[in-house]
C-alpha cells in the first residue's frame, strides 16, 4: 500500500467500539500481531479506558514474549562530519557553527574503553555522511573489537550509517555486525523531499530500498525508524507496518528492531525547534504499545532523547531495547566516565589505573557544541540500572543468539514458537550477574542477586537449568557465558 492509501486508511478509520477494540486485543494476544487495518483501527481509539486497555494489551504481550528483560547499549559516535542537510540534525552541512571532529584511531580506543569501563557490552556505531564515512566504519570495528579494559570486550557492534550500494553490504557483513539500522525519517515523500533537500540522503527511493539491498548483501538482521514529529504518526506506523510486511514478504525475515526517534531539540537545526507534527507524550505511548502489538516479536529500541520517568513507563508498553549513558558527540564520553556512579567499583578505588589514564587523554565537549542533538535522560548506565532493577526490570547484555548464528529467520523461527525463553532469560540474567560482579556497589549487587533470585521460578526448567549452570561459571570468574 502507498503513502497516500496509508493516510486514507488512517483518515477513514473509525474509532473502534468497545467490543470491537477487546476483539482485536484479544487477537494481539494471540502474539501473531495484527494487520494493517487493525493497527488502523488501535490507532484511532480516544477514549481513556480504551487506551488503557490497549496499553495494558501491550504489556502483556511484551512480558508473554520478552519477559522482563531490556536489552542496553550505548551508541558511539565515530565523525560529526555530513554532506546532507537534514533540517533536523545538528551535524547538517549548513550548521557552520559546529566544530567537525573524526575520532583518531587513540580516540576510538579511548571511548571504547570508557565505555567499558562503565559496563556496555553493546554498542551503536554511526557516523554522519562524508566522504570516506563508510571507509570510517570498516575501519574502526575491527578496532573496536579488539580493544580490551580488565580482559573485557565489546560484544556486538550494530551499525547505523548512510544507504550503501550491496556490494558495501557484502562488505560490512564480513566485519561481525549485529543489526544494519537506518531510519526513513518520514515515509512521506514529499515531506522527507523538504526536509532533505540536498546531499546524497535527498534520494528518498534509494533511502527506502536500502534494507533490501542490505538483505541482499548478505546483512541478516535490519533495523527500520521513522523520526517522529516530522510526519502525522499514524500515517508512520501503518508505513512502518508496510515496511515490515514487505520485507517479511520478500526476505522470509522482517526487521529485526524498529525505532522510535523523536524529534527534539539539535544545535542549529532550524526544524527541531518547530516541530512539523509534534507527538505528545500520550501519543508516543499510543503508538509504541501499537507497535507491540502488531509485531510483537521484533525488538522496540528507545533512545535517550526521552526523558527517564517518560522511559520507564515505555518499558512496560512494548520497548525492549535502550541506549543509556549516552553521548551523542564524537569523542564525548571521556568526560562521562565516573559521573553519577555513586556506587560503582572505579568510585571505590579512586586510584584505578585505567581511570586515570582515561581521564588524563579527555577532551573536553561538555558545551555540548559537537553533540547530533540533545537528550532527554542525562543518567548514568550505573543509575538506569538502578532504577531498572527497583521497577523490576532485567538489564541485559546478552549477545548469545547473534553469536551462537540465531540471526535473521532462523531467531524468527526460534523465537515465535517462545523457545527463546529457554535461552534468553537465563542470559539475560547471567550478563546481569556478570555486570553486578564487575561494576556494582554493595547496595545494588544485593538488589540485583535478589531480582535474579525472584525471577527463576519464572523460566522454563530447561531455562532454571542453564541459568544454574552459567550463574556457577561467572561466579567462579569465568566470563561471556551463554547458551
Ligand atoms: N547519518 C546517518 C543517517 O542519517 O542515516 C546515520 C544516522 S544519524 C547519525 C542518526 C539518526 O538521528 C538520524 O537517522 C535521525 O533520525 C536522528 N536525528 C537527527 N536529528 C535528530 C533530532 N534533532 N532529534 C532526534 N533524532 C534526530
Ligand atoms: Fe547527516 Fe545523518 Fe544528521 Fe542527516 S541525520 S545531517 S545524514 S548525520
Amino acid at each position: 500500500m502507498d503513502y497516500p492509501a496509508l493516510q486514507f486508511l488512517v483518515e477513514s478509520s473509525p474509532e473502534p467500539s468497545p467490543d470491537e477494540l477487546e476483539t482485536i486485543l484479544q487477537t494481539a494476544l494471540d502474539c501473531r500481531g495484527l494487520d494493517l487495518n487493525q493497527a488502523a483501527s488501535l490507532l484511532q481509539v480516544r477514549d481513556g479506558r480504551g487506551i488503557e486497555r490497549l496499553l495494558q494489551v501491550a504489556g502483556e504481550v511484551k512480558q508473554a514474549i520478552y519477559g522482563p528483560r531490556m536489552v542496553l547499549f550505548a551508541p558511539l559516535y565515530t565523525s560529526n562530519h555530513c554532506s546532507n542537510a537534514c533540517s533536523y540534525c545538528g551535524f547538517r552541512s549548513d550548521n557552520t557553527a559546529m566544530p567537525r571532529h573524526r575520532l583518531s584511531d587513540q580516540e576510538v580506543d579511548d571511548q571504547v574503553r570508557c565505555l567499558l569501563a562503565q559496563g556496555h557490552k553493546r554498542l551503536l556505531v554511526l557516523n554522519g555522511e562524508a566522504r570516506g564515512s563508510f571507509e570510517e566504519i570498516l575501519h574502526v570495528l575491527p578496532r573496536i573489537y579488539a580493544v580490551r579494559w580488565e580482559g573485557q570486550g565489546i560484544r556486538r557492534i550494530n551499525v547505523e550509517i548512510a544507504p550503501l550500494e550491496v556490494e558495501q553490504f557484502r562488505l560490512l557483513s564480513t566485519q561481525g555486525i549485529g543489526t544494519y539500522t537506518c531510519f526513513q525519517e518520514t515515509y512521506d515523500s514529499s515531506l522527507y523531499g523538504l526536509y532533505h533537500p540536498r546531499g546524497p540522503k535527498a534520494d528518498f527511493a534509494y533511502r527506502l530500498d536500502v534494507m533490501d539491498r542490505a538483505m541482499e548483501g548478505g546483512i541478516h538482521d535490519v533495523g527500520i525508524g521513522a523520526l517522529f514529529g516530522l510526519a502525522e504518526y499514524r500515517a508512520e506506523v501503518l508505513a512502518l507496518l508496510e515496511h515490515a510486511r514487505h520485507l517479511e514478504q520478500v526476505w522470509g525475515c522482517g526487521p529485526h528492531t524498529i525505532s522510535v526517534p523523536r524529534l527534539g531539540p539539535a544545535p542549529g537545526a532550524p526544524l527541531s525547534r518547530a516541530v512539523p507534527h509534534s507527538v505528545s507524550d500520550d501519543q508516543f505511548k499510543h503508538l509504541v504499545a501499537v507497535l507491540r502489538l502488531a509485531l510483537p516479536y521484533t525488538g522496540i529500541i528507545l533512545s535517550t532523547r526521552e526523558s527517564s520517568t517518560l522511559r520507564s513507563e515505555l518499558f512496560r508498553y512494548g520497548v525492549s531495547q535502550v541506549s543509556a549513558g549516552s553521548n551523542t558527540a564524537p569523542g564525548g564520553y571521556q568526560n562521562a566516565v565516573g559521573q553519577g556512579e555513586e556506587e560503582s567499583r572505579m568510585q571505590f578505588d579512586p586510584n584505578h589505573s585505567e581511570r586515570k589514564d582515561l581521564m588524563g587523554t579527555a577532551r573536553q565537549h561538555d558545551d555540548g557544541s559537537q553533540m547530533q542533538f540533545a537528550l532527554g535522560d542525562h543518567r548514568s548506565l550505573e543509575q538506569v540500572i538502578g532504577d531498572m532493577v527497583d521497577q523490576g526490570f532485567v538489564p541485559s547484555f546478552c549477545t548469545g543468539c547473534y553469536r551462537r548464528g540465531r540471526v535473521g529467520q532462523d531467531f524468527m523461527d526460534l523465537a515465535k514458537p517462545g523457545l527463546i525463553r529457554d535461552y534468553c532469560l537465563p542470559n539475560g540474567l547471567t550478563s546481569f550477574a556478570e555486570y553486578l560482579e564487575d561494576f556494582a556497589g554493595p547496595s545494588l549487587r544485593d538488589r540485583g542477586y535478589q531480582l535474579i533470585r525472584s525471577l527463576e521460578t519464572q523460566i522454563t526448567p530447561r531455562g532454571a537449568e542453564n541459568l544454574r549452570r552459567n550463574l556457577a561459571e561467572i561466579t567462579r570468574g569465568e566470563r561471556d557465558v551463554y547458551v
